[in-house]
């Protein structure tokens, strides 16, 4: 795949990692197994943790899981096996307290090394334990008996482990890498007027403190990541990504796309749909039609909630394709969801004469090869399917729009590969390349959105259909389930649905398969005489649809099911759904179950069952979802409860992982970035493609490919 921006990613003037003290081949492969290719690469191979070997801190000042640096003498040993091997010493101290070492694992070697008397530094997190405070495996040393110790000088940094690497093996190396540091002005990037505005120190100074912090650094801001160093480094690695996926989106434009004009068609589709279009899907319609009229190609996300009817606008521009005589393909990410689109797109385009073709894993053997033939001469005008649209042998006659749902399941590879199917799957520099339409239910807040989505263009539909009911929401300790069974009974003596939703905090389908299994048992018994289903991961595609398809059209009133429903599915007559272990999910998983409901014109609830005792951040997350029904506000909350630390990664936003940015923790940054990156592009387009090539370089495939 070409790779059509980034300079090298390694500077000309770099050294390979076998120059260092060492490095051999066998070493220089197991960091390149983690992508360490180059000295920037261990520049920017950062330290996880810190440990402060500054001081000493007397054993009854130790605080319970605060690590610290102690030093006493070894007051008794024991040697046990009950369960397993254990080695146990209690040393001592000035301040007549005891701390007690505990290992698991150990040589004969050390438990002579620790006699009684003998003077022992260690370091380690202490925990109480079952004679005072204790420390499991910490790192220590048996020190000379008269010599004087020198203490640490600085804070040590942990690194991430690499495999086949020891720690302190990694750490010279390292070390070794840092005494090549260019000088300040040489390593450079930030134009000078940036960094003072901002108020943040060179890269080399950064880099400096961030692997070796001076004694007076604020650790806690250090651990926190929020340290002005490591700002500096977030900030241009956030720009990096940034600029990276500007020039992806450069480099995009610079295609050609076919021209779709024609509107006919979709007018014929408004006028025979059974309602009519909202006002925000009028709007992304239109968005859309503009973006189809120009040559080059269109690379757009429609945000839209749950039920915000997404599917339609699909199908609206699929018609603009269609009517110029060429084709287009809606990739779904379950094989359920691309059934449903099927079944809506075939009621909605049949009529007006418009051939739609399904194309997922199960089309096998003659009705494949026959499916294949359509696509590849162009009598399949529109394709729907699952990956299997992206398969080898999958050939378009004339692909103009690649249409991709729920993006956020999907990698950005995906979505490309289906794009590159229009161009022979070979895109030249002049190529024509289909026009891209990608759909999701995930709203991102709006500084995310930047991040994530800098290559493309966004519309929000952001109004639901009329006549839906607000879905009522409560929370209901576990206890209270009884109760359910019963409301389950009258709402389907209604003739209305009901789903009940089985989680487990072990998500290996097998586990989540048999809790629903029994539920499944539970619930037809204490229902007699109600139809109940059961979908979950473990069934086979064809039992899971017909359970499913038996929900939908009203032959089932219970579906008892895992988590396995939550994208897309639509099935109107359904108005309550329960969902178990609610406290064990997060706010986006929660608001897409509960999309299942408030589809149709009856009152719908939500019951979200939970096991007390709530922790703090689980009531947080119930209660916002009994307040709101917003998914951009679900999604803001979101954002604000999962604080530091909890990465949004790949599957959420299809960016790639940071090394020392986190999109939460620098969300403020963000906007910055945004500003700073148009300005470089403008200005020193070369700056820009260095600094994506520091940062994201090779690894960068994916912003690239
Ligand atoms: P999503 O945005 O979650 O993909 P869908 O496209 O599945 O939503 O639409 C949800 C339901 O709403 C479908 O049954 C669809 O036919 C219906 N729908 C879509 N647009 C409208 C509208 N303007 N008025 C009434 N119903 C609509
Ligand atoms: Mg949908």
């Amino acid at each position: 795949m070409p790779t059509p921006n980034d300079g090298p990613a390694i500077a000309p003037d770099q050294p390979p990692l076998t120059a260092l003290p060492g490095v051999g081949a066998k070493v220089a492969e197991k960091l390149a197994a983690r992508g360490i290719e180059s000295l920037q690469d261990l520049w920017l191979h950062l330290p996880r943790q810190y440990e402060d070997r500054t001081a000493i801190t007397p054993i009854g000042a130790l605080v319970p899981g605060m690590a610290a640096q102690v030093e006493g003498r070894v007051e008794a040993v024991e040697r046990g096996f009950r369960y397993r091997p254990m080695l146990r010493v209690a040393i001592g101290d000035d301040s007549q307290a005891t701390l007690v070492l505990r290992f698991f694992h150990f040589r004969s070697q050390q438990v002579n090394q620790f006699r009684v008397g003998a003077r022992v530094r260690c370091y380690g997190t202490p925990r109480p334990g079952h004679h005072g405070l204790e420390i499991v495996h910490p790192s220590y040393r048996v020190l000379d008996e008269h010599a004087d110790e020198a203490l640490g000088e600085r804070l040590d940094p942990v690194y991430p482990a690499i495999e086949g690497i020891g720690p302190a093996s990694l750490r010279r190396m390292i070390t070794a890498a840092l005494e090549r540091l260019p000088d300040e002005v040489a390593l450079e990037l930030l134009p000078a007027e940036l960094r003072r505005q901002l108020h943040l120190p060179s890269l080399r100074e950064a880099l400096l403190t961030v692997h070796r912090p001076p004694p007076d650094t604020d650790l806690n801001a250090l651990l926190a990541g929020t340290h002005p160093a490591q700002r500096r480094l977030a900030i241009e690695e956030l720009l990096a990504h940034h600029l990276s996926l500007r020039r992806q989106r450069l480099a995009q434009q610079a295609h050609a796309a076919p021209v779709l004009k024609k509107g006919a068609l979709a007018k014929r589709l408004q006028a025979a749909l059974p309602f009519k279009l909202t006002g925000a899907q009028r709007r992304v319609f239109e968005q859309i039609r503009r973006d189809l009229a120009l040559s080059r190609p269109m690379l757009r996300l429609v945000q839209g909630d749950v039920g915000s009817g997404k599917t339609v606008v699909a199908a609206l521009a699929a018609m603009l394709a269609v009517e110029s005589g060429k084709q287009a393909a809606l990739m779904a990410p379950t094989e359920l969801l691309a059934e449903q689109h099927l079944s809506n797109l075939r009621g909605w385009l049949e009529p007006l004469g418009v051939r739609v073709a399904w194309l997922a894993g199960k089309v096998t053997g003659k009705a494949r090869t026959r499916v294949l033939e359509e696509v590849a001469s162009g009598e399949a005008q529109v394709v729907v399917g699952t990956h299997a649209l992206m398969q080898q042998g999958v050939g378009f006659h004339d692909l103009a729009l690649a249409i991709v749902d729920e993006q956020h399941r999907f990698g950005v590879h995906q979505r490309l590969a289906l794009r590159d199917k229009g161009a022979g799957g070979s895109i030249g520099e002049h190529a024509v390349v289909p026009h891209q339409l990608v759909m999701t239910a995930t709203p991102i807040p709006r500084t995310l959105a930047m991040a994530a989505y800098a290559d493309l263009d966004v519309s929000a539909i952001d109004e639901l259909p009329p006549g839906r009911t607000p879905v009522q929401t409560v929370a209901l300790s576990a206890g209270r389930r009884p109760e359910l069974v019963e409301r389950i009974r009258s709402a389907c003596a209604e003739g209305r649905q009901a789903y009940w939703v089985c989680t487990l905090i072990d998500d290996s389908d097998e586990v989540v398969a048999q809790a629903a299994q029994t539920t499944y048992e539970e619930l037809s018994a204490q229902l007699e005489g109600l139809r109940v289903g059961l979908v979950h991961g473990r069934m086979k595609a064809t039992e899971k649809q017909a359970a499913m398809r038996a929900f939908k059209d009203g032959e089932t009133d219970l579906l008892v099911a895992t988590t396995v429903i939550e994208v897309g599915v639509d099935v109107p007559n359904a108005s309550l759904m329960i969902i178990e272990n609610a406290e064990r999910l997060g706010l986006a998983q929660l608001h897409q179950l509960r999309g299942r409901v408030g589809r149709g014109r009856a009152a719908s609830n939500c019951v979200l069952l939970y096991q007390p005792p709530l922790s703090k951040l689980a009531r947080q997350r119930l209660e916002t979802m009994r307040q709101t029904q917003d998914g951009f506000v679900i999604a803001e909350k979101d954002l604000e409860l999962r604080g530091p630390g909890e990465l949004l990664g790949t599957r959420q936003t299809g960016l790639a992982a940071f090394r020392v940015a986190d999109l939460i923790r620098d969300a403020d940054l963000l906007p910055r970035v945004h500003e700073i990156g148009e300005r470089l592009m403008e200005t020193s387009p070369e700056l820009a493609a260095r600094i994506v090539a520091r940062w994201v370089g090779g690894a960068a495939r994916y912003a690239a490919a």
